[in-house]
């Protein structure tokens, strides 16, 4: 839906087709869903770092910089977590179509956004990655103190303690950060995206 009346969509001579053949890579999003703290912002800049070092065309969007921007006017409550993630769903499709591989840190707690995400993109541009880890040892690293406050009550609606988090029933990948190392979960991921980055494997 829109209201943006009147308006159409203008398409320039640059497609995303060439804009992959020059860069030598398919354009693809890895959006990896999980507890806060369960390890999704570490391996997602580990992963672009690795990208990026190889001369890829890589960007991570990462939640709390988004939120300090783009989507500075939201809060928590269940509309405004849609919100957010709807519009980043659509950034992403952007820059897909600038050519560049998207690496997406966000929580991401209900199935119907994930599956809404997963609807918003064309089949083999969008790979949920489940980083998988027990909320108690999410908790015990507190890498931003936020369990903390959130058992106290001092955050309202905080995943995992106060609002529900619903682990994708059908991740294209799952990695388990209580049990594999920050190292192996990027070689595993970097495994994943090696064919789908290939410009001849079919779409
Ligand atoms: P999130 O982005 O999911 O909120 P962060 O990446 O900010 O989580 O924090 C995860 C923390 O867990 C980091 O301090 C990281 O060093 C630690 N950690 C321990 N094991 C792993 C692992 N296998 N993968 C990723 N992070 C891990």
């Amino acid at each position: 839906m829109t209201h943006s009346e009147n308006t159409c969509q203008f398409r320039g001579e640059v497609c995303r087709n060439h804009r992959e053949e020059r860069n030598g890579h398919r354009a693809v999003t890895l959006w990896f869903t999980g507890l806060s703290g369960a390890g999704k912002s570490t391996i997602a800049h580990a992963v672009e770092k690795r990208l990026f070092d190889m001369g890829l065309n890589v960007y991570t969007f990462d939640g709390d910089n988004v939120r300090h921007g783009l989507c500075g006017d939201l809060g928590f409550s269940p509309e405004d977590r849609s919100e957010n993630i709807r519009r980043i769903g659509e950034m992403t499709k952007l820059f897909m179509d600038a050519g560049v591989i998207c690496l997406c840190a966000f929580i991401t707690p209900r199935h119907a956004i994930q599956e809404r995400l997963r609807a918003m993109h064309a089949p083999g541009d969008f790979h949920l990655v489940f980083v998988d880890c027990p909320v108690e040892i999410c908790e015990e690293r507190d890498v931003k103190g936020l369990y903390k406050l959130a058992r106290e009550g001092k955050i309202k609606n905080y995943t995992g303690v106060s609002a529900p988090y619903e682990a994708p029933e059908a991740p294209e990948l799952r990695l388990d950060t209580a049990s594999e190392t920050e190292e192996q979960c990027t070689e595993r991921v970097l495994a994943f995206l090696r064919e789908r980055l290939d410009p001849a494997s079919a779409r």
